[in-house]
């Protein structure tokens, strides 16, 4: 199976891409957080992608196109992907065309996340995630049973820098502006799948299950 997973920032595409990645046996592919790895690591691209990504925009078409096409090369993608946050405006979507053809593959389906634009902000500004071994908390909706530790390491729990205020803001624009004409692009193409991300973590996955189910038979 070859999935997209698109939605603004905030609706749980990455809990959810993962979680559906272990459950199907699929490779998951998130350029967030490979960019976030590479500016942990401070390699070249990181260097080049931190400043971006602390404002809220998208980091360049070129980098992200390298980052996805070394992994798809990668053993583990050959069972099957979700691509979690790529492509993200419609010339990382021609990008990601030429890749597929090239390789012979194609996509299964495209799944549009979405939820309530005012409950994301809220979402975002209280994310708390662990350093050490990346479990998502939120200081209300699900908070670590000792505050500011992780339940798993102990570990003290960060707030992304793009999960200010402010960023989300600039971040939703981006998504506005460049990333939600793909659905149209999609849609046009027979590939979309449209899921509600109000409710839990299991609430989403179960409506998720049953819309790939054909996918995935
Ligand atoms: P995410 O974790 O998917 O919300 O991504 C965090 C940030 O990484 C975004 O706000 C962008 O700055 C950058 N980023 C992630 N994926 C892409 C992409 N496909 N194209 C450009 N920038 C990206």
């Amino acid at each position: 199976m070859r999935l997209l997973f698109m939605g603004p920032p905030g609706v749980g595409k990455g809990t959810q891409a993962k979680r559906f990645a272990h459950e199907r046996g699929l490779c998951h592919i998130s350029t967030g957080d490979m960019l976030r790895q590479a500016v942990q690591r401070g390699t070249p691209a990181g260097l080049q992608a931190k400043p971006v990504m602390e404002r809220g925009a998208l980091v360049s078409d070129a980098l992200v196109l390298e980052l996805v096409d070394e992994r798809l090369g990668e053993p583990d993608a050959a069972a099957g992907f979700i691509l979690d946050g790529y492509p993200r405006n419609p010339r990382q979507a021609a990008d990601l065309a030429r890749l597929l053809e090239q390789r012979g593959e194609g996509l299964d389906a495209v799944v549009a996340l979405t939820m309530d634009v005012e409950h994301i902000v809220p979402r975002l500004s209280g994310r708390r995630s662990c350093p050490e071994c990346g479990a998502v908390y939120h200081v209300s909706g699900n908070p670590p049973k000792e505050p500011g530790r992780c339940d798993r390491d102990r570990a003290e729990l960060v707030q992304r820098p793009d999960d200010q205020e402010d960023v989300i803001r600039d971040r939703m624009a981006t998504y506005v502006e460049q990333t939600a004409p793909l659905i149209a692009f999609y849609r046009d193409a027979g590939l979309l799948r449209g899921v509600s991300c109000e409710g839990s973590v299991d609430d989403v996955a179960a409506r998720l299950s049953a819309v790939l189910g054909a996918a995935a038979a």
